[in-house]
């Protein structure tokens, strides 16, 4: 049987396929980028509509009360909670994920006052040391200082200076995933916290963050969620770190009683005090529609499906002599990988804009990678094998040798 044909067996037998149709997907393109901006969802363009329209345009500002804008962080962090499994009362949607990390280490270093070292692994999503280095020009080397390390020598590197251990769940360069529950109890051993970056994760594969006892952790909502562009991201603290230190952003919709309009700072008791000002409502409306397709969803059968599809990538690259010269990143092994695939090229850049011409949305991360991610919720096997044909004819042609592939825009 050729690719084709063996997709479309695949795609008939997917439990998943009927999700496709909730998603408002141009008929002419493949689209492989929604681990970096989902697509839209159907049901998001109604809401949001309507939000416009009758609740901002009709109800004005009573919309805070009567359309429950002002629970909105909270009511839509208990939507993506089951996703992460979160117990209730541990999430909020709010702000970015920089913004929410800021929040959090600084939450890890009051809780851990005799430590101040933030321990990262080299080549993570960069935002994420970003952020620890404005907190470490803030407070000085005494109260903190970032170290970061390779994959291999984090167990090493894990020592009573380290106060957290930030982590990312799914690398976004090659698509592995390190082992939460392992990363964990090792942080934990050594007296430190442990913080998670989903960003890749939530809702492309199951996280048990309570079942491992994970302390903190960040995620997005534009990319696996489908939030849209911007979207709201989210943050977990673990109950049992509650109320211990106020975290220093500690904005109005944060304070016990924001409408007191008291002189002085009070946090809310609780996940409430990590929100900071006013939400972006309309934003906000965005992502909690989005988030009505994954109820009643098993996160295991999402997975099911990403691994499935990633897998039948990797075996068609593998396949195609044609494809000889791309060395996959990704790992073959199921528990390691994420939901892309990611291969390496001295010509990615090209390649990415040769595959975009031809209709099928990839991404280049810098300075050699064309990444493929594959949403279990409406990418389909067809579209795999689509795109490996696309990437066939571009390599065996050597398309992405014109100028004109190689001009670099301000977003890759
Ligand atoms: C996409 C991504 C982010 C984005 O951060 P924002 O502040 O929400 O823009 C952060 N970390 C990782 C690992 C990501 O993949």
């Amino acid at each position: 049987m050729n690719r084709r044909d063996e997709a479309t067996r695949l795609d008939s037998h997917d439990p998943l396929r009927a999700m496709r149709d909730a998603f408002a997907l141009p008929q002419d393109r493949v689209y492989l980028d929604g681990n970096s901006l989902g697509a839209l969802p159907r049901c998001v363009s109604e809401r949001v509509r309507a939000v416009v329209d009758q609740q901002w345009g009709r109800d004005l500002i009573t919309s805070w009360n009567v359309h429950g804008w002002v629970n909105l962080p909270l009511s839509v962090g208990e939507k993506i909670a089951p996703l992460i499994g979160a117990a209730p009362g541990q999430v909020v949607c709010c702000d970015s994920i920089s913004v929410n990390l800021f929040k959090l280490l600084a939450t890890a270093l009051g809780l851990r006052p005799s430590r101040r070292v933030v321990l990262t692994c080299a080549g993570d999503f960069p935002t994420d040391a970003y952020m620890g280095q404005g907190l470490h020009s803030l407070l000085g080397a005494e109260r903190c200082e970032m170290r970061a390390v390779g994959v291999g020598e984090l167990a090493d590197a894990l020592d009573e200076t380290v106060a957290v251990l930030m982590m990312t769940e799914v690398d976004f360069r090659s698509g592995r995933r390190h082992d939460m529950r392992e990363l964990t109890a090792a942080a934990h051993a050594c007296g430190a916290l442990v913080l998670w970056d989903l960003a890749h994760s939530a809702g492309a594969l199951p996280v048990d963050l309570d079942d491992c006892g994970v302390d903190m952790a960040v995620g997005c909502g534009y990319k696996f969620l489908n939030g849209g562009p911007g979207a709201p991201a989210f943050l977990y603290l673990a109950q049992r770190h509650h109320n211990q230190v106020t975290q220093p952003l500690s904005g109005w919709f944060g304070h016990a009683a924001p409408f007191a309009f008291d002189p002085d700072y009070r946090a809310a008791p609780g996940i409430s005090a990590y929100q900071a000002g006013t939400p972006g409502v309309i934003g906000m409306q965005a992502l909690d529609a989005a988030l009505d397709l994954f109820t009643g969803l098993e996160p295991a059968s999402l997975r099911r499906k990403s691994l499935a599809l990633t897998g039948f990538f990797m075996e068609g690259v593998a396949a195609d002599p044609a494809l000889a010269a791309m060395e996959v990143l990704t790992p073959t092994e199921e528990a390691r990988r994420g939901s892309q695939v990611s291969l390496r090229h001295p010509e990615a850049h090209a390649i990415a804009q040769c595959l975009i011409a031809a209709g099928v949305i990839v991404d280049f991360r810098d300075p050699d990678i064309v990444r493929f991610g594959f949403a279990p919720l409406y990418n389909s096997f067809t579209d795999a094998a689509i795109a490996l044909q696309c990437l066939s004819t571009v390599l065996s042609a050597g398309a992405y040798a014109n100028e004109r592939y190689r001009q670099r825009a301000q977003v890759t």
